[in-house]
């Protein structure tokens, strides 16, 4: 199967140009096309030589994303179930934010990392996405907005899969998404969320970039972190926090700490105290995101009532430690990641 056109970083693309003896300028060109223009086809490149179109043409496709079906919130999200070329299925979700409009990309079908209170999880993982493919939702994204002529002005990769588990392709979509030739979006507004792969965030600690870390550590202790995540069977907290320490001093930048409140079992006051006091010890710069957990009937974890959300909050402020609740967005469409998919491939069982 050829690649992508989209998988190419701006350098690949121009390492290409240059071994296919065409000058490396063309690859501004064909990145304003793809990303500015966005077309969808070599042919309309028209200020590309013939022979470089058919040169394209030969090594390389787009990416069709067919729309299954998409859910409207009625606070305006938008989560769109994508068919892959070989049949997989795949969420995105565009959020609409009173400071622009975000997209939440996945970056793999499935995951194998078992979050106990995530339905993406349930199938395992099936593959990982290229990068063309991540990149592919925003642009899918981006073509719905021009219709309205808004932008995308942010990037959450929060959808399905753990993206420090495709590292590579993780990476390179980052590329083109903050590339000043490509989507040019500002590195201060895309978020790439881990589930807490150790040595991804060590070399995500050395790639020299502004896009903000977010670590979803919903526990404040190694035994209730495992029980929650088997990823912490693999990397304990302990060395989960050790890691982002080194991020942190390595690039300055705060961390945002996702913090699922499941009802009963991890949103006592006492939990909440309890990494209130870790942070501080490790003297970290943090912004700590409280999340009511979505209700997924094959875990059957229930959510935290209203008032013990906000007994959670105010143990952390009153400790010193920036936190808010997380304004649920799409929650009337199922936004929480995996649902959709999973209703799906319940559906094609039958
Ligand atoms: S929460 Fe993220 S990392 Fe955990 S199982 Fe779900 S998709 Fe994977």
């Amino acid at each position: 199967m050829k690649p992508f056109i989209y998988d190419l970083t701006f350098d690949q693309l121009q390492e290409w140009l240059k071994e296919n003896g065409e000058p490396a300028f063309r690859a501004g060109q064909i990145f304003d096309w793809i990303y500015v223009k966005r077309v969808m086809s070599f042919e309309e490149m028209s200020n590309l030589s013939k022979g470089l179109r058919e040169k394209l043409m030969d090594n390389f496709q787009f990416v069709t994303l067919k729309e299954i079906t998409h859910m409207k919130s009625s606070d305006g999200t938008i989560k769109f179930l994508f068919g892959l070329h070989d049949d997989n299925a795949i969420e995105t979700v565009v959020m609409k934010h009173n400071y622009g409009n975000s997209v939440c990309v996945t970056t793999q079908v499935g995951c194998r990392v078992g979050c106990t209170f995530c339905a993406s999880t349930l199938g395992g993982l099936k593959r990982d996405l290229t990068a063309g493919e991540i990149v592919a939702q925003v642009v899918a994204a981006q073509k719905i907005l021009d219709k309205t002529d808004e932008r995308v002005s942010s990037i959450v990769i929060m959808g399905i899969g753990e993206p420090f588990e495709n590292y590579d392709a993780t990476m390179a979509f980052l590329r083109n998404m903050i590339h000043e030739k490509g989507l040019n979006i500002g590195q201060r507004h895309i978020t790439v969320s881990t589930s807490g792969i150790v040595p991804s965030i060590y070399k995500f600690a050395e790639e020299n970039t502004q896009i903000n870390l977010a670590i979803s550590i919903h526990a404040p202790n190694d035994k209730l972190r495992s029980k929650l995540m088997p990823v912490n069977r693999r990397f304990p907290f302990d060395d989960v926090m050790t890691s982002l320490k080194f991020y942190q001093e390595k690039t300055g930048r705060r961390i945002t700490f996702e913090y699922a409140l499941i009802g009963g079992v991890n949103d006592q006051v006492e939990h909440a105290e309890e990494l209130a006091d870790v942070l501080q010890r490790m003297d970290m710069l943090a912004h700590v995101n409280l999340i009511p957990v979505n209700y997924v009937p094959e875990r059957n974890y229930v959510r935290t009532p209203r008032n013990d959300i906000f007994k959670f909050h105010r143990a952390l402020v009153d400790k010193g430690i920036n936190a808010t609740i997380r304004r649920e967005q799409g929650h009337d469409i199922a936004a929480a990641c995996g649902q959709l998919r999973s209703k799906h491939m319940e559906s094609n069982a039958r």
